[in-house]
């Protein structure tokens, strides 16, 4: 995003845990400020060094220690990358219980840090869940081994996406399929127009045809994982043709993928919606939970009160889109400012959007995280008897307020 600038003048590689203990004991003793960095993919300035803090960077520890294809239970470093991990258990036929755009990146660390949510939240739930231990160093250095260690998973994997004609067919979509799918439903994902129309702008490769096009308001990205490839298969494709063959039909069209590279490339689209806006401006990102119901809604109050302000425009605001995780009620709104960021488009969206997700009792961060970003928006989401208690949590662990200073609570 180019929005946060490190200031730090020293980066710290550990390979182990010891090191890692041998540094934040020399920094707690002189009160020197660290920040623990992953992938350094969060969108939200949560590992960046703002104010000269160390950055302890955790790369160098990408070591599995150990994986059970039995348990399904993998024992790995915090600089493992998601990817990587991927990788080294697909041979045993297992997957990671989460996928995101980063993953090429971002590091399992990092990961949980930020409880991070992605693609596959709706089926396998919250990052939290899937973590069955911890090692950790405390902010004296002191090692805490939690490190225990059950859960597996063994998939085929089938996606399909669908053009709607207009966004309110979408709550009766997501019930019809998950009365159909039931428990193989592992992902169902919303994608404005203009967010479709930007990714294929930038090359990713059109799904529907200019006819098929012609109506379509928004688009939905299924996806279902279960045990059984035919069984599996025969669900998705019965739910295809019941669904466009519907008398008041909920979809105008539908591409089922045919091939693993097909059914790559369809996810290489929803994925590649930021990389995709990023080429047109500079993106302010708001990573919120609301509502199924208003997601459309709230968009466009965005691009309105921008409009109200005069900065909608190729002379400042040039999009504003919106996707997300349907399941978690998780929207992304992104909002392109052409030209750069500047003060009066800031204020024209904050706390405009913050008090929208305060009124419609949402959050303010659905899975990005708080991060350097956000802290002074807390209170919107967060009750100040919630934020009271993170403080006293924070301080029992962090008395000496070395352990990412600045990020987080206001
Ligand atoms: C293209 C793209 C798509 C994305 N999609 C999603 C998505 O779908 N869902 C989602 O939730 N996020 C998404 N993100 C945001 C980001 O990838 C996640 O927040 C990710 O979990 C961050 O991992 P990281 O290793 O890059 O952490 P970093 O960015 O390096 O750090 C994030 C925070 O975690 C802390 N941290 C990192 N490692 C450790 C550690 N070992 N110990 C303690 N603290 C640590 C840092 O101090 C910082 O506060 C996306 C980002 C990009 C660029």
């Amino acid at each position: 995003m180019g929005k946060y600038h490190g200031k730090a003048t020293t980066v710290l590689r550990p390979r182990t845990t010891k090191e890692v203990s041998d540094i934040v004991k020399w920094c707690a003793k002189r009160r020197i400020g660290i920040v623990p960095q992953g992938g350094n993919t969060g969108l939200v300035g949560g590992s960046v060094s703002l104010d000269k803090e160390v950055v302890l960077n955790l790369g160098a520890m990408s070591n599995v220690r150990s994986f059970d294809p039995v348990s399904g239970i993998l024992v790995a470093d915090a600089g493992c990358i998601l990817e990587s991990l991927g990788d080294y258990i697909a041979p045993h036929n297992y997957i990671m219980p989460l996928d995101l755009g980063a993953k090429g990146s971002c590091q399992i660390g990092g990961n949980i840090a930020t409880n991070a949510g992605g693609l596959r939240l709706l089926r396998y739930g919250s990052l939290h869940g899937s973590v069955l231990g911890l090692e950790v160093v405390l902010p004296d250095g002191t090692i805490l081994d939690q490190l225990s260690t059950l859960r597996k998973d063994n998939t085929a994997t089938h996606n399909v996406m669908l053009a709607l004609p207009r966004f309110d067919n979408i709550l009766p979509l997501f019930q019809a399929v998950k009365r159909d799918l039931g428990e193989i439903l592992s992902a169902f994902e919303y994608i404005d127009r203009t967010a479709y129309d930007t990714a294929v702008a930038h090359g990713h490769a059109r799904v529907f045809t200019d006819e098929e096009m012609q109506g379509a308001q928004c688009f939905v990205l299924i996806e279902t994982s279960g045990g059984n490839n035919d069984h599996d298969e025969q669900k998705i494709t019965e739910l295809l043709e019941s669904l466009l063959t519907a008398d008041k039909p909920l979809v105008l069209t539908g591409v089922l993928s045919q091939s693993p590279a097909q059914f790559a490339s369809l996810w290489a689209l929803r994925e590649g919606l930021p990389e995709a806006l990023q080429k047109e401006g500079k993106p302010y990102k708001y990573d919120i939970s609301i509502p199924i119901a208003d997601f459309e809604r709230v968009v466009d109050s965005c691009r309105d009160q921008l409009k109200s302000r005069g900065l909608y425009g190729d002379h400042a605001v040039s999009k504003v889109v919106g996707w997300g995780h349907i399941g978690d009620g998780n929207l992304h709104i992104n909002v392109i400012a052409k030209q750069g960021y500047t003060p009066e488009i800031e204020q024209a969206l904050e706390p405009f959007i913050y008090e929208v997700v305060s009124s419609l009792k949402g959050s303010i961060s659905a899975e990005h995280g708080i991060g350097s970003m956000k802290p002074h928006a807390l209170h919107y989401s967060k009750s100040s008897a919630s934020i009271e208690w993170m403080k006293k949590l924070k301080e029992t662990f962090d008395p000496l307020n070395i352990m990412n200073p600045g990020k987080v609570l206001p």
